[in-house]
């Protein structure tokens, strides 16, 4: 792993939260660091308020940034006397600690802090770090982790126990670095989640993470625990799917959306690497890379066989009793899988639309590459059922299902539009759009052959509404085919196991 710091580029910043976003970027420029608003990054600064007085300010991710994108309004500006002060409590509920967070912000605008604020806060250096890495996560989830990270690192590395995010991870690091000597330290590891880098140097801060990546990934390969798993992976042939599976997962889309009860975009991986964690039942069911993912991956996926009715009722089965094994008052989230193995065909991603499939499957090719390399060093041993759950049913993620929006009529759906061109398909584009549905467009004299309905499969598991001009059709539509032979021929059979739409509120909306 190398660092992308470049000093040319920094000369032009002005203030410390510029050269913070500068490296935040960086490293959520690399998905092996970070991964669609995984980690968090911090700056402590100072701001003279209203009354003249100059206060310390402790500027962290704000919760919704995502660290690739993020810009200096991303960071929320707490005020470093409360969080120490918070650190010195012995209980404090997150509900609480986000609330006198908001409390103790100097801008009533900038998002609510991260919920690792307070751990930033007693880092006593200007600039902390805080990431997600694969590689080190990899070597934490398996035996003997701790042992493994010592001879890594040596004692340069203080190992942090698994324990959940939030207030008890701040209070428990509050804790263990009392009688610690900061300056002899070169980051923090925690185990089951990430990795720490601190430095008043922003850069020496940013480039101590990509250091303790770089051993962390050279242990790896020493020990032959490396990607190119070939010789396991070249007995896999990969051909185009059939008719039949095709039909197959058209048909799982399906189910699954009966299940959620909403239309959900599914998208298969069939890359080489999952085909071959499609058979490895036994370890997928093992658990998450870290806690972080499972509100979007939940814990464990489905495993889907020959008969996928039975296999997905089974996965919901199995959910509840998980959640009556482990609950003391939450309520119960959607008990159906966000991501299925699919033996010998890949892993299959549900979203309620194409972006939140697709982060899925990000997370699941970073977990399949993790648990591939843990499996060589020994084997890969994912946290209890409990801890995850604890995570799945935090209090704050509780309070976020009470005021989830209600998904509208199109989204998770999929259209065809034909003849998208034409007056009424640039209608038909932007209405179904501007609705929620993703939208595959076609120009009329291009047919629709087989190939491109495969992609549309794979990439969304489904058709539901097949737009020609002024003709709108459904899975339940009567289809022409002499008239409508051109396209209808081989999306018919898709459209017929495609979800129902209310079709009147969408000719509506195109006045047709
Ligand atoms: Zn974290």
């Amino acid at each position: 792993m190398k660092s992308l710091y470049n000093e040319k580029e920094t000369n032009k910043f002005k203030t410390d939260l510029d050269l913070r976003v500068y490296t935040s970027r960086l490293l959520g420029k690399d998905s092996s660091l970070v991964l669609h608003g995984g980690g968090n990054t911090s700056v402590k600064s100072s701001a003279t308020n209203l009354f003249g007085e100059v206060e310390e300010i402790l500027y962290v991710k704000g919760s919704g940034w995502d660290l690739a994108t993020i810009e200096s309004q991303g960071f929320a500006p707490v005020k470093m006397q409360t969080l120490l002060k918070m650190a010195k409590l012995q209980k404090l509920s997150d509900t609480d600690m986000v609330k006198y967070q908001r409390v103790a912000m100097i801008d009533p605008h900038a998002p609510n802090p991260s919920v690792e604020a307070i751990l930033h806060a007693i880092i006593p250096f200007k600039f902390v770090d805080h990431t997600h890495a694969d590689a080190v996560v990899t070597i934490t989830n398996t035996d003997d982790a701790a042992d493994k990270i010592k001879e890594i690192y040596g004692d340069k590395v203080l190992v942090i126990p698994y324990i959940m995010p939030g207030f008890v991870l701040a209070k428990l690091v509050y804790d263990m670095t009392r009688d610690v000597n900061w300056s002899e330290l070169e980051g923090m590891v925690l185990m089951n989640h990430g990795l720490f880098t601190f430095n008043d140097n922003a850069k020496k801060s940013y480039e101590k993470t990509i250091e303790l990546v770089d051993k962390a990934e050279k242990y790896l390969a020493s020990k032959g625990a490396e990607y190119a798993l070939s010789s396991e992976i070249m007995e896999t042939s990969k051909d185009l799917l059939c008719d039949e599976e095709l039909i197959k997962l058209a048909k799982i889309r399906k189910e699954v959306s009966d299940i959620k009860g909403y239309a959900v975009i599914s998208v298969l991986n069939d890359s080489d690497e999952a085909i071959y964690f499609s058979k490895q039942e036994n370890i997928s069911q093992r658990g998450p890379l870290t806690p972080d993912h499972v509100i979007r991956t939940k814990r464990i996926p489905a495993v889907i066989g020959d008969d996928f009715k039975s296999d997905l009722a089974l996965y919901v089965k199995e959910y509840k009793k998980y959640y009556e094994d482990n609950k003391i008052n939450e309520i119960i989230l959607n008990p159906a899988p966000n991501f299925a193995l699919l033996k010998n065909m890949g892993v299959l991603s549900f979203g309620k639309n194409a972006k939140e499939a697709n982060i899925i499957k990000d997370i699941n090719e970073h977990t399949i590459e993790a648990i591939l390399k843990a499996q060589k060093l020994g084997g890969y041993k994912a946290l209890d059922a409990k801890d995850i759950f604890d995570v799945e049913y935090w209090e704050l993620e509780q309070a976020k299902l009470k005021k989830s929006a209600i998904a509208s009529e199109y989204s998770g759906k999929v259209a065809v539009v034909v003849d998208a061109l034409s007056k009424e398909g640039v209608i038909a584009t932007k209405t179904l759009k501007d609705k929620g549905a993703e939208v595959v467009v076609f120009d009329k004299k291009k047919y629709i052959d087989k190939k491109d309905i495969e992609k549309i499969i794979k990439i969304f598991g489904g058709i539901d509404i097949v737009v020609d001009g002024l003709k709108i059709f459904t899975p339940h539509s009567k289809f022409d085919f002499t008239i409508e032979e051109k396209f209808m021929k081989n999306i018919a059979e898709f459209l017929k196991l495609g979800i129902d739409s209310n079709v009147c509120e969408l000719k509506c909306a195109m006045k047709i």
